[in-house]
């Protein structure tokens, strides 16, 4: 039999913008009731962390490993918020070594990448607990439901409520809605959902709101940046050559050698078992086609230790792997919001009660933790006017 769930307002996604988002909520509407729901096994989305049931005893983030924030802007929302985290001991100041390689040597410079410019921060636990702690800081009466694995393909208005309708024929109800995801915004879903219309738009028909179509112009011209996550279970004993002891350690390659080796980036990351995770990333098309029609997942995982052994051949501080650590890999169809950004004056509709948060908002986190963070304190004011 379904079921039928009634809220006062629901939450669609479970990455970090949901959870800054229904934080603040719980924290200023102690007595609506709310429920989250996400398709994932747990909190985090892009910004999560793989507890494998195979390597028990490993945490590798296998998404954002940390997040900097750049605050151009001097936005006191944000800076205040950063402090509120840095406060309650959920984030400490990243000094993680980072190393920039070039064709020639190993240079290490500071801040010159998207996700290192700023101030970079370090999770005191793993990822995925961030997004967790931030919700738990605010539901003290155990006010918000959680949804795990349950994905909504379709969403209706009628005048009083929004109703929302998983993959399993459950039914969500609500007056108010947050889509802190932007997939059934996009036309990626009629892909990924099997469905013939974008889920917003069937709801709301062409000119019936101006702002929410303008917002899916805007996102019918926003890409996405595809990549793939090599997650390394190394053996017992590898470890560096030098006696380093901080969390995390990240390699960035320049572009001649991320050409070169497919690799953009490359965390080290130190498990609490003491042994040392790898985490590589890869935005290289090529190689990502290769694995997607790769017959044999084991020759592509001999590929990827080949090119980490050519790549720290003579490094001072990596030891090269040995071709049985065990890998695996994990493909994000869109790890990155790209191109055209949202404007942030078109998050939220007031006829249709219905606001938007993420990381395809636009300013200087776009496309990163930064963003998802401000907009998601942005639209927490915006929402509170809506709901008085
Ligand atoms: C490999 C990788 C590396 C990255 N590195 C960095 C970095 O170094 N620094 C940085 O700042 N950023 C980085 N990013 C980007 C960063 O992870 C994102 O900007 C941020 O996590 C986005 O958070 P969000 O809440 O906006 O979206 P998301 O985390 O995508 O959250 C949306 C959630 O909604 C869920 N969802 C979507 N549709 C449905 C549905 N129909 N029903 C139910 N649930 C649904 C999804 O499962 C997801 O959990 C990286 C991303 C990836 C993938």
């Amino acid at each position: 039999m379904k079921s039928y769930f009634t809220y006062d307002l629901l939450i669609i996604g479970g990455g970090i913008s949901a959870c800054v988002f229904a934080s603040k909520y719980l924290k200023n509407n102690i007595t609506k009731k709310i429920a989250l729901i996400e398709i994932g096994r747990g909190l985090g989305g892009r910004s999560s962390t793989r507890i494998s049931k195979r390597f028990e005893g490993w945490k590798l983030n296998h998404g954002s490993p940390n997040f900097n924030i750049s605050n151009s802007k001097n936005n006191l929302l944000l800076k205040t918020y950063i402090d509120e985290l840095l406060e309650n001991k959920f984030i400490k100041i990243d000094d993680s070594d980072i190393f920039f390689l070039n064709e020639d040597s190993n240079l290490k410079t500071q801040n010159n990448s998207e996700f290192s410019c700023g101030v970079n921060y370090l999770s005191l636990d793993s990822m995925s607990q961030f997004s967790q702690k931030i919700i738990e800081s605010n539901n003290l009466k155990g006010k918000i439901n959680f949804y795990f694995e349950t994905l909504i393909v379709d969403m209706k208005f009628n005048d009083k409520e929004w109703v929302l309708t998983s993959k399993n024929g459950d039914k969500f109800k609500s007056k108010y809605l947050i889509c802190a995801t932007n997939l059934l915004l996009h036309k990626r879903s009629l892909k990924i959902l099997n469905i013939n219309q974008i889920p917003l738009r069937k709801a709301i028909p062409i000119n019936y709101d101006k702002k929410i179509d303008m917002l899916l112009n805007f996102l019918e011209k926003q890409t996405f940046i595809p990549r793939l996550t090599f997650l390394i279970y190394t053996n017992k004993n590898y470890s560096y050559k030098d006696f380093y002891s901080k969390k995390q350690r990240y390699f960035y390659l320049k572009n001649k050698l991320e050409k070169k080796y497919r690799f953009e980036r490359i965390i080290f990351q130190q498990q609490d078992n003491n042994k040392l995770g790898i985490v590589v990333h890869s935005k290289n098309i090529e190689f990502i086609n290769s694995y997607l029609n790769s017959k044999d997942e084991e020759v592509f995982k001999q590929k990827i230790i080949t090119n980490f052994n050519k790549l720290f051949d003579e490094n001072s501080v990596v030891n090269k792997l040995t071709f049985d650590e065990k890998i695996s890999i994990m493909k994000w169809r869109a790890s990155q919001p790209s191109g055209i950004a949202v404007p942030l004056s078109l998050q939220v509709s007031r006829k249709y009660r219905i606001g938007f948060c993420g990381d395809w908002f636009e300013g200087d986190g776009f496309g990163r933790i930064e963003g998802s963070i401000l907009s998601a304190l942005i639209l927490e004011k915006k929402f509170n006017d809506l709901i008085k």
